[in-house]
């Protein structure tokens, strides 16, 4: 049994592939060999355990996002949908303003509540939804 037998075995194509193989084994020094190994022993468990540790984070925090959406109760004052009809406007987008109380000096003024979008954000759930 010598080196090149094996190294054929371990690669079947005799071509260029196992010729390589069989000098790099001949030639490269053990501890040369060794050191490389190691290294890239140790790379790759870096590499492995800093590619768990990122999936295993992102799984954890994909499941808490899950678990606090299953877990969340909607919220009752605006039923989910994180925003209500403006109360100050009461959905009509301005309001009827006077400064002196005038019933003939009112004007309709673009509500500073909701600037004129009709809707304001839930105070409750503060525009999640739930809580
Ligand atoms: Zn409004
Ligand atoms: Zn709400």
């Amino acid at each position: 049994m010598d080196d090149k037998k094996t190294c054929s075995v371990m690669l079947p194509d005799h071509s260029s592939s196992g010729a390589i193989c069989a000098e790099m084994s001949d030639r490269v020094p053990r501890p040369i060999r060794m050191m490389a190994s190691a290294a890239a022993y140790l790379l790759g468990g870096l590499f492995t355990i800093s590619l768990a540790s990122s999936a295993a984070i992102k799984m954890l925090k994909s499941v808490s996002e899950s678990n606090k959406r299953k877990l969340a109760i909607p919220c009752s004052i605006c039923k989910g949908k994180g925003f209500y009809n403006c109360k100050l406007c009461k959905g009509k987008s301005t309001i009827e303003w006077s400064p002196l109380y005038d019933p003939i000096a009112i004007n309709p003024c673009l509500c500073p509540t909701c600037d004129g979008n009709r809707i304001q954000r839930c105070l409750n759930c503060l525009g999640k939804g739930y809580v």
